[in-house]
């Protein structure tokens, strides 16, 4: 069977289109094509169509005009809609109008930044034209830095690279400072919390560098669909950004299918696994020969599932090549060979992690099932896009599992299809993150006063500084007057410098397998907690919390670790405030104490309480910003147990609720919950950044209350099970009393729902 009669089968199979909660069929789309603007250098024109390219997409034509009329951009395009053609293309025209003209292109991740600049090597070398090229990052050879600083019109590289290897370092960077005309930062949405936080900082660092050599690039970004690809883009390059959506790229037919493995126990809410349910399907397909691709969340599911696939070929010459694995972790080589066998055809079926979402070219495929949803909607369209012939069909197929953000979009297909309620947020103004940054910028250059750095009191920040001997202030300028090299210390992808590293013990040789930020230690990291990674569980041995280290050992359990957290919330200052209404909603800094004293050993599965032990570590204190909805005092009909119920199902349904619009993972925010607030002497909920400082969550939920308590309640009313379970409110062990923690959830949502009718 090919893939159409495979498709057709699927429908008439009751067993499986009971299962299926939304089957689209998007229609194939015509190219939109436009001319090449007349100012492009006719050897970049001669050479594309020498690659067949005879007309540019309305999209690339967009960006390319836009470039020319000196406006800094972001391009929104689906997966291979040859976004990349909308940087190299007025890149290489600047470049060969004017020898002396730089750019500098931004990808975040090394693999991504090889397979994006062949391309650009290739229309190089098809142009026969001079435009030098070079990766620059931690791989690039000390012997080849010299000639790449001097004479690279193109240096590729990351923002970690760029934080710590090239701005600290920018007098030896003159020709590049001098002369750049452009700065590429492709996937933007990628730049998002903590990460986004910082790279906004490095760039307010680079603009000061440019200030100074007298530059002053135009940015050109692009973007996968999210909420605010221009707001973002524009928050991250501190500049006005014009936004390029009009895309012009053909697509093939594609059925978009839903599936949502059967319930095995209606108590507890749980499903069939997904990974047998996607293995099922995916071994159907390959079976028939359907060229398929499997994402899985994690690397251990990648390597369970590849063993069940290989069976298909058990026995058959070079079997054992036709299925696949594809992870992070693999070296180069075999990825490229990999990548070969997925265009040439050569392999039927890969199993991947998300490596394979973003640009790598391993042509299209037939068929893309996704075993769990991605965390965005954004990285399931991505990985959708892996599917997709230009002749044909395609089909992808999302298989859900039972954790409560998977059940919700199971069953709202139209907010998977409709406008995409996903923001790409960050907070540059985080103070522990600015004043790092701040660090860096006066090492390479020194302030002057008056100086802005994106915020107004960058004043008050140097002379904090220069009470701890950082720098000194002479004249009407702050020089750097430390010894210490300050990007050393700052990682982009965490907030603080006071990360604890996780050392695996299993081995005679220690291995560091992770960190974690100093507030979350004491939850993940106590002693005998088990602590996964990568889905493989490891039990902590030794914590030492002044040397912020955690000793664990490999272990196979049949249970998890829930530490009990006791957490004190303070509010410090208000930003914003709604009172009108009885229940009222804030937003402003507070100051989190938390205290671990004990933990519980919870049975996987059944989640029986099967043991605790103590835990004796220290109190911790954070401030960070947090958004709060207070109900009112006396609420009819609801006893305190009832209220205190209420609020603890509405904590658990908002800590997965919440994550879909911020595009976080649902550990960078807390929510807790009291029943008579000390600040608002009402029943309150907080949901609180987790990150010292913030980065810019509570904002957004301020202003998105209203959407986030809907979302809430269908959570809640489409969970299949009877009064609450792991998927919605929570498990129902956490509950006190006789009532029905699902119906107590609902009341108070319903409460706070009509207040903002
Ligand atoms: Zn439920």
């Amino acid at each position: 069977m090919n893939l159409e009669q495979m498709l057709q089968h699927f429908k008439a199979s009751e067993k499986m289109m009971k299962n299926i909660t939304s089957w689209v069929e998007m229609p194939a789309k015509e190219a939109v094509y436009a001319e090449f603007p007349d100012f492009i250098d006719e050897r970049i024109r001669t050479a594309l169509e020498r690659r067949g390219v005879r007309k540019l997409y309305s999209h690339q034509a967009s960006a390319i005009e836009a470039v020319h009329d000196g406006s800094s951009i972001v391009v929104v395009t689906p997966t291979a809609s040859g976004k990349t053609m909308c940087y190299n293309v007025p890149v290489m025209d600047a470049i060969l109008k004017d020898e002396a003209s730089r750019a500098l292109f931004l990808f975040p991740t090394k693999a991504l930044s090889q397979d994006q600049t062949s391309e650009l090597h290739e229309l190089i070398t098809e142009a026969g034209v001079d435009v030098k090229t070079f990766t620059y990052d931690g791989d690039t050879p000390q012997s080849a830095r010299r000639a790449i600083r001097q004479a690279g019109h193109i240096v590729v590289t990351n923002p970690d690279m760029l934080h710590s290897g090239i701005l600290p370092h920018h007098t030896k960077w003159t020709k590049l400072f001098e002369n750049l005309r452009f700065i590429v930062i492709d996937e933007v949405h990628h730049y998002r919390g903590v990460f986004g936080s910082h790279l906004a900082n490095v760039i307010r660092r680079l603009r000061r560098i440019c200030d100074f050599y007298g530059s002053k690039p135009q940015f050109i970004c692009c973007s996968a669909t999210i909420a605010n690809p221009a707001e973002l883009a524009s928050r991250i390059t501190g500049t006005d950004i014009r936004l390029i959506d009009n895309n012009g790229a053909p697509t093939s037919g594609k059925h978009i299918i839903f599936y949502n493995p059967p319930v095995v126990n209606k108590e507890l809410g749980i499903r069939k696994s997904s990974m047998l349910e996607a293995e099922r399907i995916a071994e159907s397909l390959i079976r028939n020969g359907v060229q398929t691709i499997v994402f899985t969340r994690s690397r251990l599911n990648v390597e369970v599932l590849v063993t069940y696939l290989k069976d298909i070929y058990h026995g058959s010459k070079d079997g054992d090549k036709r299925v696949r694995g594809y992870r992070g972790g693999y070296l180069p080589n075999l990825r490229r060979e990999i990548e070969k066998g997925l265009r040439d055809g050569s392999i039927t079926g890969v199993v991947s992690t998300n490596a394979l979402e973003l640009g790598i070219d391993i042509g299209a495929l037939e068929a893309c099932i996704i075993c769990g949803y991605p965390g965005t909607i954004a990285s399931t369209w991505q990985q959708a896009g892996r599917a997709g012939r230009r002749s044909g069909v395609s089909a992808a197929i999302l298989v859900a599992n039972s954790s409560p953000l998977d059940q919700y979009i199971i069953n709202n297909p139209d907010y998977f299809f409709g406008k995409t309620p996903e923001n790409g947020l960050i907070n540059p103004d985080n103070l522990v993150i600015l004043y790092n940054h701040m660090k860096c910028a006066a090492f390479e250059l020194p302030f002057e006063d008056g100086e802005k750095f994106g915020v107004e009191t960058t004043g008050e920040i140097l002379s904090f500084m220069e009470e701890a001997r950082l720098v000194r202030h002479v004249g009407n300028r702050w020089h750097w007057m430390s010894d210490v090299f300050p990007s050393d210390a700052i990682s982009l992808r965490s907030a603080s410098n006071e990360n604890f590293i996780i050392i695996d013990i299993s081995e005679p040789k220690p291995v560091v397998i992770g960190e974690t930020d100093r507030f979350s230690a004491p939850m993940l990291l106590h002693e005998e907690a088990i602590y996964m990674h990568e889905g493989i569980q490891y039990q902590v041995e030794k914590l030492d919390f002044d040397d912020k280290k955690a000793y664990v050992r490999k272990v196979n359990v049949d249970y998890y670790t829930d530490a009990n957290l006791a957490v004190d919330l303070k509010v410090i200052d208000v930003f914003r405030e709604d009172r009108e209404k009885p229940v009222h909603r804030s937003s402003g800094e507070v100051s989190v104490s938390s205290l671990v004293t004990m933990f519980k050993k919870i049975k996987l599965h059944t989640h029986e309480n099967i043991g605790s032990g103590p835990v004796t570590l220290p109190e911790l204190e954070m401030h960070t910003t947090s958004y709060w909805v207070s109900l009112p005092e006396e609420i009819p009909g609801m006893s305190q147990t009832d209220v205190q119920n209420g609020l603890l199902g509405i904590s658990n349904v908002l800590a997965n609720a919440a994550p879909i619009y911020l595009m976080c993972d649902p550990g960078d925010i807390r929510v807790v919950h009291q029943v008579r607030a000390t600040f608002t002497q009402r029943p309150t909920v907080y949901i609180y950044d987790s990150y010292p400082g913030g980065v810019g969550f509570s904002d957004k939920l301020y202003e998105l209350h209203g959407e986030l308590f809907e979302t809430a309640a269908s959570m809640i009313a489409q969970c299949g099970c009877e009064t609450g379970c792991p998927s919605c409110v929570g498990p129902l062990t956490e509950f006190t009393g006789t009532g029905d923690p699902k119906e107590m959830s609902m009341k108070l949502i319903d409460i706070i729902r009509n207040a903002y009718k």
